[in-house]
């Protein structure tokens, strides 16, 4: 009932004392690596919370690639939609300092190979389409299209933020960003209403520690997040999106579905990385969350 067209890459994280300049070698620690990518990421966070959900993306015919498969399995993904392509999976170089600043260094590879051909089988059943960028524009805008066209719900999360087309937007029922998302697209500006006019039916932004606003034509609701300890906020934004579509899924109203997204988020925040922090249904239920 979920479909999610996006990215998937293994992040490859190192701890380091400071970032090498050019041509400088620096030694760092030992190589963690944990599934990721946009696209993965928010069908994970959907899946564990008990939505149908697939992803349409890429990988390679590689070891990472098998990672990624497992863990999508581990969390209940259909991954029938993952092409295995000649490109190598996705990868991201993550150095971490001890500031906790990262820098990231993306190689797409499979992802690039991502083309909107298999969408035509992919649509029919889905109730609801989540799409984000880290794989070519014009896949991402041919999907929200037709996703619009076949009555599906839609949501970009347009992440990275990059220019879409117009008749994309205006197709799109749901544009989710952060603030600083927002900001780039209004051109510096802070009126958030103003992201209406770029297209979409509503607009959700998050703001990090203090929530998140939904922005309807009927006007803006704040949510709170909830107060926690965070200690990884790696992936709260696509564990945001997994959850709002998962609510969408279950036809919850926009705003209660971003309630429940702020939760999903916040929890994620508490626990390392980024897939294995998402929380399972029965553990948000222990937090007497939904
Ligand atoms: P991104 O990860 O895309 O930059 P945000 O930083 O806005 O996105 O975080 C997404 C969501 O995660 C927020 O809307 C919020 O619900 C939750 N979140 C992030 N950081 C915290 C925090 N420190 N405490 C509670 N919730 C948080």
């Amino acid at each position: 009932e979920l479909l999610v067209v996006g990215s998937a890459n293994v992040d490859l994280v190192v701890e380091t004392q400071r970032r090498p300049g050019a041509g400088e070698t620096v030694l760092g620690g030992d190589t963690r690596v944990l599934p990721g990518g946009k696209g993965a990421n928010t069908a994970v966070a959907a899946a564990k919370l008990g939505a149908g959900t697939a992803l349409y993306g890429a990988v390679g015919s590689d070891e990472y690639g098998e990672l990624l498969l497992d863990s999508l399995g581990e969390a209940g993904v259909d991954t029938s939609l993952v092409e295995m392509t000649y490109r190598p999976t996705g990868i991201a170089y993550i150095t971490v300092t001890p500031d906790g600043e990262n820098s990231i260094l993306v190689s797409p590879g499979a992802n690039n190979t991502v083309e909107p051909d298999r969408l035509t089988d992919a649509l029919p059943g889905a109730k609801v389409l989540v799409a984000s960028m880290e794989i070519p524009r014009a896949t991402v805008e041919r999907a929200v299209l037709d996703a619009a066209a076949a009555g599906v719900r839609t949501i970009l999360n347009l992440s990275p933020v990059a220019r879409v087309s117009g008749e994309a937007l205006a197709a799109l029922d749901i544009l989710l960003v952060n603030e600083h998302e927002a900001k780039w697209l209004l051109d510096g500006g802070d009126d958030l209403t103003a992201l209406l006019s770029l297209g979409p039916s509503a607009a959700v932004v998050t703001l990090g520690a203090r929530g998140a606003l939904v922005v309807e034509s009927t006007g803006t609701t704040e949510l709170e997040a909830l107060r926690v300890e965070a200690v990884d906020t790696t992936g709260a934004g696509d564990a945001f999106a997994g959850a709002l579509a998962a609510g969408l899924a279950r036809e919850v109203g926009l705003v209660q579905a971003a309630r429940e997204a702020t939760w999903v988020s916040a929890y994620s925040v508490t626990r390392a990385g980024a897939q294995p922090s998402y929380p399972w249904a029965t553990e948000l239920r222990e937090w007497s969350l939904l």
